[in-house]
């Protein structure tokens, strides 16, 4: 089926020219809107992870680091026999967590 340009009349694969109004049609032609169709096809793939979303992993991932930093402080400091470094290791990441508010 093509779909006239002019008028929207749809006509026949085989016809040259649009039964309503005249115009001529091209056999050829396919709906310009094709990609824009599957563009908004995928769009909400891509929106499926909202920023909210996006900024809650983020801080998830980041309290994750402190708490891996002050596991391997604790590791550290049992082997070295002194708690300095996990005393210092904690103070690190207080002060972190209280400027990036987690
Ligand atoms: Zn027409």
């Amino acid at each position: 089926m093509i779909v006239c340009t002019r008028c929207g009349t749809p006509n026949q694969d085989k016809a040259r020219r649009c039964e309503r109004c005249g115009h001529k049609l091209q056999s050829s032609a396919r709906p310009v809107a094709e990609p824009v169709k599957v563009w908004e096809q995928l769009e909400p793939l891509r929106s499926n992870v909202t920023p909210e979303k996006r900024a809650e992993l983020l801080r998830m991932v980041e309290a994750c680091l402190y708490s891996a930093a002050l596991l391997i402080a604790a590791v550290v400091s049992a082997v070295l026999g002194t708690w300095t470094p996990l005393y210092a290791a904690i103070a690190v990441v207080a002060i972190l967590v209280l400027v990036r508010r987690l």
